[in-house]
């Protein structure tokens, strides 16, 4: 009978923690393999940055990420640090170019290069990389007789067309964010299937569905915006930016920040909602004045108001707001007064609206939910359920804000995960 093959690691996935991890075991010297059930590998990191990649940050404040255990983010963080990533990937040619203060992208400005800089090198380290696998199951055998390494423990990965044997297993398949690009969700079942729990998953990074029968904001406008969270009426976030209104709701990066908060305020059965700031550079006094001001001004005073506010607020906004501060579009500014501007003033700054939900995981950049923190050493990734077992990437439930730190976690996750292989070996 032919000996079958034992690596020391499989890893599962070559998407972007995958990747790493499998490079950072091989340069150590441990026999690595990676299974891929796409045609292609590392599909997301194609889409990242608008198809620019924004791959670290270097504003590594641990505030950018959300585990219910910081000091586990702190110990991954610690072994891969935002440093380490710009030097891992000039290593491999890719000069970092900043932009909007701290987000890194490549020289190149093209997600293709990160992508096929990492394949370059699972080539050259010799790294068998097998596509379109379709993995039946995961077993850790009871006992390995019949193979050299008695005493280690051994996984079996049976797929389609073959079996692979392994002495760690690397589950790096992703959330179950844009599943087109391969993360289906599968590894949350391996994961219980060798005994982990499961956060569950939700969509984070994402838009929002905002109340559209009572708040009809108009779809087209994008206005510089101060917004703030609130579940069960507790402020929760407050974050600037452009916001963007679609016709199912808002969006734009400051409301993706939202996403997780939302998606799990709405799945426990809160209430949430958001107040939007839409001067957000104006104190509500300062507001008040300068509209008193401006519509008793020679210029404006015989315009009606919807003419009057042209300029100040986009064209779209000026009917919506005008509506909800009970004015008309039609009266002269030279009519209104000070209870009526004061009214206006409020809509202006704090213009509430309910949230319904949040878009899906279609949509979604990132899941937040996965294999809880507790269950994994933060040193090695490594499984405290299951000896052997490693996760690498967004499996884990920890997920970031919008600026390169979903890629930060997956290379420093998958780098603890391909070190720890190789220290085992
Ligand atoms: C549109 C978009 C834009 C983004 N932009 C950015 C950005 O600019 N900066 C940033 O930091 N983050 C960004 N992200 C998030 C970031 O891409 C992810 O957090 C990161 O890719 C996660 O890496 P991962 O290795 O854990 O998972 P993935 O990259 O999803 O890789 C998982 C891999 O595992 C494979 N797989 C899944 N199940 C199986 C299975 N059963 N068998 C075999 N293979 C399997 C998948 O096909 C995939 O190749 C963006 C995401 C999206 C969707």
């Amino acid at each position: 009978m032919a000996k079958k093959t034992i690596y020391d690691a499989v890893v599962i996935g070559a998407g972007a923690s995958g990747l790493m991890a499998a490079v950072t075991a091989a340069r150590l010297g441990a026999a690595v393999v990676l299974l891929e059930h796409m045609e292609q590998p590392a599909k997301k990191i194609l889409a990242t940055g608008n198809g620019k990649c924004n791959y670290t940050n270097a504003d590594q404040n641990l505030e950018n990420y959300y585990c219910e255990q910081p000091d586990f983010i702190r110990t991954v963080l610690a072994q891969f640090s935002y440093k380490d990533t710009i030097r891992f990937f000039n290593q491999l040619g890719i000069r970092p170019v900043e932009k909007n203060g701290t987000c890194m992208y490549p020289e190149s400005e093209q997600a293709s290069s990160v992508r096929n800089v990492l394949l370059a090198e699972v080539r050259r380290l010799q790294v068998p990389l097998f596509l379109s696998v379709g993995i039946r199951s995961i077993h850790k055998l009871q006992n390995n007789n019949g193979t050299k390494n008695r005493g280690r423990q051994v996984f079996e990965i049976q797929a389609k067309d073959e079996t692979f044997y392994a002495h760690a297993c690397i589950l790096a398949t992703g959330g179950m964010a844009a599943k087109k690009t391969g993360s289906d969700g599968s590894g949350y079942v391996y994961a219980k299937q060798l005994g982990h729990t499961i956060v569950k998953p939700l969509p984070a990074l994402t838009a929002l569905l905002v109340d559209a029968k009572n708040q009809k904001l108009p779809a087209g406008v994008r206005i510089p915006c101060a917004v703030s969270l609130y579940a069960d009426g507790k402020q929760k976030a407050l974050e600037r930016g452009e916001l963007q209104i679609t016709d199912y709701g808002i969006s734009g990066i400051v409301i993706f920040q939202f996403g997780r908060i939302a998606s799990r305020a709405l799945e426990n059965g809160q209430r949430v909602s958001v107040c939007l700031d839409f001067k957000p550079d104006m104190e509500t006094e300062t507001l008040l004045s300068y509209l008193t001001e401006r519509f008793g001004s020679i210029y404006q005073k015989q315009k009606n108001l919807a003419d009057g506010l042209i300029g100040f607020l986009p064209d779209k906004l000026i009917p919506v707001l005008l509506k909800q501060a009970g004015l008309r579009t039609d009266e002269h500014c030279g009519n209104v007064n000070r209870k009526q501007i004061a009214r206006l003033t409020g809509q202006i700054k704090q213009y509430d609206a309910d949230v319904t939900g949040v878009k899906g995981f279609d949509a979604a950049q990132v899941t937040t939910g996965g294999v809880p923190v507790r269950e994994i050493c933060a040193r090695r990734m490594e499984s405290k359920k299951v000896p052997g077992l490693y996760f690498a990437g967004e499996i884990v439930d920890v997920d970031g804000k919008c600026g390169g730190y979903n890629l930060q976690w997956a290379w420093s996750s998958g780098y603890a995960a391909g070190k720890s292989i190789a220290e085992c070996k």
